[in-house]
């Protein structure tokens, strides 16, 4: 197969595919933004495997298998109307069928679906598990709902997603702004409309169809990927400090895991500001305000002797407490090159992705020059994926795990992302760069199942 592609180099073929893609999606600059860290990756490999550019393999893979953009209308608690408008964006199902979350957050568009939807086939690969990339979502606002307006607004979004997704087809999952009670109402709506109990949904509750650990496997995986990191430095986590930032699922379970092994996490953070508190982070007093209560963030600084709480939008954020570990927990773009150098000159030593795209390209430039230990979202993230398709492991097989083996499944889990991303970054001439390793690891496993089906 030779097809119309003339390029010789894997320079040119990755040069002139992405200005295509940046001329068709002009307007989307968090996709431009995910695409161009990928892209800058993978030259070596058209290098190495030409025959991936003779099947132009890369402006298939960054076309979507299929987009699905609806609208949502619900009746809020005052009898009003409204409209949101909802997305379901099927990037990958090379292979396995599309996996991954739904957000609902005012920010979400097709720019920010894409985004996470590319992000999440490498993340997905990485993970060694049979699931191919997906992502959806609405710019509908949970903050100040009801749980009746939230329940409304699940059981119309499904109504529409049902007829697109299917537990061998498309298995959604949560993301920022939907947790266990929305999967809950989500589920019940598809359940009622399909009449067929399948998982269909990953995050579920314990009693139906939920896997342990699935709730804190984002969070501790990202400790767990920062563990390999600081070991290949001959380091660990003992009288470490670390700065987190969010407060939501990821968040909690990073700070918790952190805390039980050795380590000291001092901050977190909503959208309203952030806390910095000295004696290190109270978890259950987070989980009460955050999980339970739903809360600011601003009530766990009142309720701790030395806490403080810093209002959002002026220029102190959590990059500027001193730390050797930082986890950005909470969204994309929330740590740039500034905030990166400010950690580097307080000497951090890792830095472990727990939210998806973070750190802005520039700020990761700065750290890889730093020689900071960078583990990008794709691969440090992946633990709440990875549990997901141990989920829908459990399902097909009509069975349970106990806590500790998901736990230890997850670990070997992590551990395999951190060293094949690692191979993979020496085999192609740029040994510890973990953001070229991840991107090349996650790429060859979907490329190859492309290549072998054909051009589809
Ligand atoms: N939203 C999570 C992610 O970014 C989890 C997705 C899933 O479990 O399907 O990977």
């Amino acid at each position: 197969m030779k097809g119309n592609i003339d390029m010789t180099t894997g320079k040119e073929y990755v040069a002139s595919v992405f200005e295509k893609v940046k001329a068709q999606n002009s307007h989307e600059a968090e996709f431009l933004q995910a695409v161009e860290e990928v892209f800058n990756s993978l030259v070596p490999v058209f290098d190495k495997y030409p025959k991936y550019i003779e099947e132009n393999l890369l402006e298939r893979l960054v076309e979507p298998e299929r987009i699905v953009s609806f609208r949502v209308p619900w009746v809020d608690d005052k009898g009003q109307v409204q409209v949101n408008r909802g997305f379901r964006v099927q990037f990958s199902s090379a292979i396995g069928p599309y996996k991954g979350g739904l957000r609902f957050h005012p920010s979400v568009n097709q720019s920010i679906i894409k985004f996470l939807g590319f992000e999440q086939i490498f993340k997905n690969s990485l993970t060694g598990q049979p699931i191919g990339g997906g992502k959806g979502g609405s710019n509908f606002d949970p903050k100040g709902k009801s749980d009746n307006e939230i329940m409304r607004f699940c059981q119309s979004f499904m109504t529409e997603l049902s007829k697109h997704i299917g537990a061998d087809t498309d298995v959604p999952a949560g993301d920022i702004g939907v947790g266990g009670r929305e999967i809950g109402y989500l589920y019940g709506q598809y359940k009622r409309i399909r009449n067929e109990y399948t998982g269909v949904l990953t995050g579920k509750g314990l009693n139906w169809g939920g896997s342990l650990a699935r709730t804190e496997a984002t969070g501790y995986g990202a400790v767990y990927f920062a563990e390999q990191m600081l070991n290949a430095r001959g380091e660990n986590f003992n009288g470490k400090t670390a700065v987190v930032s969010g407060a939501g699922n990821v968040a909690i379970y990073a700070i918790e895991k952190l805390q039980s092994l050795g380590a000291k996490a001092v901050t977190c953070s909503d959208s309203s500001g952030f806390v910095y508190d000295p004696d290190g982070i109270d978890v259950d007093l987070l989980k009460e305000i955050k999980e339970v209560k739903r809360e600011r963030i601003v009530k766990y600084a009142e309720a701790r002797p030395n806490a403080t709480f810093t209002p959002a939008g002026g220029e102190k954020t959590v990059w500027s407490i001193k730390a050797d570990l930082a986890f950005p927990c909470a969204t994309q773009n929330e740590l740039d090159e500034t905030d990166a150098e400010t950690l580097v000159a307080n000497g951090v030593l890792a830095v472990s992705e727990g939210a998806n795209m973070p750190s802005t390209l520039g700020a990761i430039d700065v750290f890889l020059k730093a020689g900071v230990s960078f583990g990008p979202a794709k691969a440090a993230n992946a633990g709440g994926v990875a549990v997901s398709a141990l989920e829908m492991a459990q399902n097909s097989g009509r069975t349970s795990w106990t806590f500790d083996e998901v736990d230890a499944k997850l670990y070997d889990i992590m551990k395999g992302i951190y060293e094949n991303a690692a191979a993979a970054a020496k085999e192609f001439g740029q040994e510890g760069n973990l953001v070229v390793g991840a991107n090349i690891a996650g790429f060859l496993k979907v490329a190859d199942a492309m290549s072998a089906q054909g051009i589809v």
